[in-house]
């Protein structure tokens, strides 16, 4: 399995390909921005792109959506709980002064447990609210990888002041997430890849977390 990194718009936004070069498919994880580029790279990779995965609906996570179905007419997985920040999309941009092109419908609704599949690789769902209501993280415990959306960042975490946002929520969810497998690669939704090992040592927000997970 092959990750790349696709770094676009405004907000710095990690948009991820996920190859499994055995089948030759290959998923999006939240496309963001920047449609051509990711068109680019999906064309590049020389595979079949068989869905879209959204962490969560927040503006810079789905703002090329339209432009790769209007190529790719792949289905698109997100929770039910992001619908309402799905649907105001538009109303966000507006908020911040940036065009935007509402994505159509989600097709699937994705549930904590779910078992998504790129060719044979499988990943876990996760949801991991308080970031946002139906924030989900996509863990491939097989390859070691966990695509975290913005519940966990490099030396930091998603926000929480933002509507919709649940800060308790969002302390489980880490305490959850930083339970995992420590030597796990953690590909966020903004900045630098990371592991949860590292995010254990050094993540000043994460302090009281890791107590909690550890007992
Ligand atoms: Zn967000
Ligand atoms: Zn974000």
């Amino acid at each position: 399995m092959r990750v790349t990194s696709h770094t676009v718009g405004a907000f710095q936004e990690n948009c991820y390909l996920v190859v499994d070069e055995a089948r030759d498919e290959a998923v999006l994880v939240d496309p963001g921005a920047e449609g051509e580029r990711i068109l680019r790279a999906v064309a590049a990779s020389g595979a079949r792109l068989t869905a879209i995965w959204l962490t969560h609906a927040h503006i810079d996570h789905i703002g090329a959506i339209a432009a790769v179905k209007r190529v790719h007419d792949v289905p698109i997985w997100m929770h039910p709980d992001d619908q309402p920040l799905y649907e105001r999309g538009a109303w966000q941009a507006a908020a911040y002064g940036l065009p935007f092109e509402s994505p159509p419908p989600a097709d699937h609704a994705l549930a904590d447990g779910d078992i998504l599949r790129v060719g044979d690789e499988e990943f876990r769902v996760l949801h991991t609210p308080g970031h946002a209501p139906g924030h989900c993280v996509f863990e491939s415990a097989g390859t070691g990888l966990l695509l975290a959306g913005d519940l966990l960042f490099a030396g930091s975490i998603g926000r929480t002041d933002l509507p919709l946002s649940d800060p308790r929520a969002m302390t489980r969810s880490l305490a959850r997430v930083m339970a995992l497998e420590p030597a796990l690669h953690v590909h966020p939704g903004h900045g630098p890849a990371t592991t949860i090992w590292r995010e254990l040592e050094t993540n000043p927000f994460l302090n009281g977390v890791a107590r909690v997970a550890g007992g």
